[in-house]
């Protein structure tokens, strides 16, 4: 494809309302455009790229003989009210009228479509077990579209229902979905982890959730290093445990309010040196006391306190720690009017690898993100990962991070059957509800997750799974006729191969090289100042060296 010819609609400057790391970089390489809240338009790389995603999905849904369909979006109001959903489901169920006054949903999820479709077809249980999934546009009125494609009130999912006559059936077809959603996982480059979860509103008995791992995720993932037990929060019941401080707390607040409190005398109490420019202070974050060792440009009484924070900087106090530094220095507790400015930063290991001054207000530590978590100048509402108690599995300590929940798989048993009246003739010639299970992959969410994790800070690097184009050829002087000749002879010769992406806009080569790096196709081919010489530059988007080849040689270099 000629870029010329392309719609990609790059940007110079970072977008400032974008809410998430993807959402600014899909907005800012011309991958998207917004319509209203949570609505948008895909345009031409994000479309090649859903159907990447939505390809290697129906390869995996065919594999174990899902077969596809597609229902539609328009559910008329009497089936939900059969299944009891057009109350339950509350405002997130988009709800219009045609012209004769009948109501219907537009579709956030096609329970009661496909089991009406399928109690009109199905009669005996020979026909199962029987998997039909289809791609589709949902709808969902969410309280907070947000995060770009990660959140949106209309998105693309793979819905897949199955159905069986007996509850193996069923297990062995969630098994194979579960396999499946591991593929579809791997293969479009996401780091995920599959967790137990609650069955919640849709009913059913077993449920896991797939979980791109990412700081900006709204589930919260629990998880042991010891083994490989994982659930979402909701199912793990144990809340980000509570600091074990609260007796002892009580009475520090007595000694000292407002919030923030030195303790220089803490660190003759835990034996830490206290340098010049690294103090101890304990702030109240959601009802907990939490120690942070403060390093950097700051000064504690009465002035602005400026400072980053590094992993290992933050943790709760401990009992011991508390009442030692009660014990040690009642005095130094004293009020402290000060106004915390955060910069929190998970790559920071240590301060000497840490650049002053390059240091940004989006910078987060793990699990803490501006403006979410907290706001500059104020210290409430933080969250981050600690030691909690012992996993369900009695495997270790359990710990937390954040995921996006890209897919989900359900055992539904007959929760829609017996509602709907889907039964069949079993092998006795008795009526039975058939068991169901239900299985979603968010098709759009999976697109900014995968960007989510695939990026510099110059843009996207798609893995190559997924990517729309596998080469950029870049023409960095339009002027030079004998380069752009030998550019459009490499442009039909690769094109026999591979999905090329040909920059033969007259524009000037920084522009042309940073929309190349913001679109991130895997190979960069930079057809120069060598070409005369049939010599060309190539640049794979993950690694800042690049290579001067023959042009003969760069089909081999390819492969
Ligand atoms: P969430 O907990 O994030 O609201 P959900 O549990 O309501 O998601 P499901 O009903 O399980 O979502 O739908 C299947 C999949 O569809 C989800 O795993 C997710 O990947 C995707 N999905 C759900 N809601 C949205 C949305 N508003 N925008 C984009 N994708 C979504
Ligand atoms: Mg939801
Ligand atoms: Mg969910
Ligand atoms: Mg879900």
């Amino acid at each position: 494809m000629r870029q010329s010819r392309m719609f990609i609609p790059t940007m110079r400057e970072t977008p400032q309302d974008a809410d998430s790391l993807s959402h600014r970089l899909m907005l800012k390489a011309g991958m998207i455009k917004q319509m209203a809240s949570g609505v948008y338009t895909y345009l031409p790389i994000t479309k090649l790229v859903l159907n990447n995603i939505e390809q290697i999905v129906r390869e995996e849904m065919n594999a174990i003989e899902g077969v596809e369909i597609h229902m539609p979006v328009l559910h008329p109001k009497e089936l939900w009210q059969e299944s009891g959903r057009w109350e339950a489901y509350g405002s997130e169920l988009m709800r219009l009228e045609d012209r004769h006054g009948r109501e219907f949903a537009l579709g956030p999820t096609h329970e009661e479509i496909v089991t009406a479709l399928l109690r009109d077809e199905l009669k005996s249980y020979k026909k199962l077990p029987l998997t039909v999934f289809q791609i589709q546009t949902k709808f969902r009125d969410e309280l907070r579209p947000r995060y770009g494609l990660l959140r949106g009130r209309e998105f693309i999912m793979k819905d897949a229902y199955s159905f069986h006559s007996n509850e193996d059936s069923l297990d062995e077809k969630y098994q194979d979905m579960y396999m499946a959603y591991s593929k579809i996982f791997s293969r479009v480059g996401l780091n995920y982890r599959a967790v137990e979860a609650d069955s919640g509103a849709i009913g059913g008995s077993h449920t896991h959730e797939f979980m791109a791992l990412a700081d900006i995720g709204e589930d919260t993932i629990v998880y042991t290093e010891e083994s490989n037990y994982a659930a979402n929060i909701e199912k793990a019941g144990c809340p980000i445990p509570e600091a074990k401080t609260v007796e002892s707390t009580r009475e520090i607040e007595k000694v000292a309010t407002p919030e923030v409190k030195t303790c220089s005398a803490l660190a003759d109490f835990l034996d830490i040196k206290l340098e010049e420019t690294t103090k101890t202070m304990i702030m109240k974050i959601d009802e907990r006391y939490v120690m942070i060792l403060l390093r950097g440009d700051h000064e504690l009484n009465d002035v602005k306190v400026k400072t980053h924070f590094a992993t290992d900087d933050i943790r709760f106090a401990t009992d011991e720690e508390i009442k030692g530094l009660m014990q040690a220095d009642p005095g130094s507790l004293g009020p402290v009017d000060a106004e915390i400015e955060v910069y929190l930063d998970h790559q920071v290991k240590n301060m000497q690898d840490y650049p002053t001054g390059a240091n940004e207000s989006g910078y987060h530590f793990i699990n803490v993100n501006h403006k979410r978590d907290f706001e500059i100048g104020g210290y409430g509402d933080f969250r981050f990962i600690i030691e909690g108690e012992m996993a369900q599995d009695g495997s270790g300590p359990v710990k937390f991070m954040k995921g996006i929940e890209v897919g989900q798989v359900f055992k539904l048993g007959t929760k829609y059957s017996e509602a709907m009246n889907l039964n069949v003739l079993d092998e006795n010639g008795r009526s039975t509800p058939v068991l169901m299970g239900c299985y979603g992959v968010g098709i759009s969410r999976t697109l900014s997750a995968i960007v989510e994790s695939h990026h510099d800070e110059r843009g996207i690097i798609w893995p190559k799974s997924v990517t729309p184009f596998d080469v950029h050829i870049v023409t960095p002087n339009p002027k030079d006729k004998e380069a752009e000749a030998i550019a459009e002879e490499l442009y039909t010769t690769l094109g026999a191969d591979y999905r090329v992406l040909y920059d033969d806009r007259k524009e000037r080569a920084g522009v042309k090289f940073a929309d190349s790096d913001l679109i991130g196709l895997p190979f960069r081919v930079v057809v120069g100042r060598g070409a005369k010489e049939g010599i060309v530059e190539i640049k794979p988007r993950s690694s800042d060296a690049s290579i001067n080849l023959p042009v003969g040689e760069l089909k081999q270099y390819l492969e």
